[in-house]
């Protein structure tokens, strides 16, 4: 029987002397094997980088329901490093990503105005087409319905949710956050009515995209000239 003898080595990865165990060991610690073996996948991974990100994109795409879920679970778990990861990651893709968020939101208006009110209230599922969405966009020149205003916009449910109002095409439109929350739950018409910038014209319209037919709308209007005396 032939005994092995012991030798003493250089570790190739970190460079201390240890004992072999076999003619064959390389590294000091499995440690050190695997930190060599990373470094070396990392190289093959960074000169393959396309078909790798190819992979992963065909992957998600196949997977998407699996993948988002495996990566929140991993984003969960990994809270402290996704905190720093995120700040290294916008402070140095700041413009990249302003520059897509402008792109997206171009695109995405509706749902972008969606999921603010999402998050702003409860909000019942739109029911709603992609056509619809844009027409509603596209109403009163893309300004608020009842006072034109363009900046800080918000979808506006005419009757409000809290009163039985539903995400439907008839009872949405766009509104500014100011006549949003000045309207709130109130009567759209009675409130309406009494701000400074009431139009008859958007009324009508308004009162035309809710599906209200002609000879009611005609009706209401010479009612609220005896009421109000407009
Ligand atoms: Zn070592
Ligand atoms: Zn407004």
């Amino acid at each position: 029987m032939i005994k092995t003898a012991v030798i003493e080595s250089n570790c190739m990865e970190c460079g201390i002397i240890y004992r072999k165990k076999s003619n064959r060991q390389k590294y000091c610690s499995r440690k050190c094997k695997v930190t060599k073996d990373i470094r070396e996948f990392m190289i093959h991974f960074k000169k393959n980088r396309k078909k790798y990100r190819k992979m992963r994109r065909d992957r998600w795409v196949s997977h998407k329901e699996e993948e988002s879920k495996n990566n929140k679970k991993w984003q969960d778990n990994n809270v402290v490093h996704m905190i720093e990861w995120r700040k290294n990651y916008y402070g140095k893709n700041k413009n990249k990503i302003k520059l897509n968020y402008k792109k997206w939101v171009s695109k995405n208006m509706f749902r972008k105005l969606y999921l603010n009110a999402k998050r702003t209230r409860t909000m019942d599922k739109i029911i709603i087409s992609k056509v619809q969405f844009n027409a509603i966009l596209n109403m009163f020149d893309g300004g608020c319905c009842y006072c034109g205003e363009h900046k800080n916009r918000t979808i506006e449910h005419l009757i409000p949710v809290s009163k039985g109002g539903k995400s439907v095409y008839e009872n949405l439109l766009l509104a500014c956050w100011k006549c949003n929350s000045s309207k709130r739950d109130k009567d759209m018409e009675e409130w309406y009515r009494r701000q400074d910038f009431y139009n008859q014209d958007n009324l009508i319209k308004i009162k035309i995209h809710m599906g209200v037919d002609i000879r009611t709308i005609e009706k209401e209007a010479s009612f609220a000239k005896k009421r109000y005396g407009t």
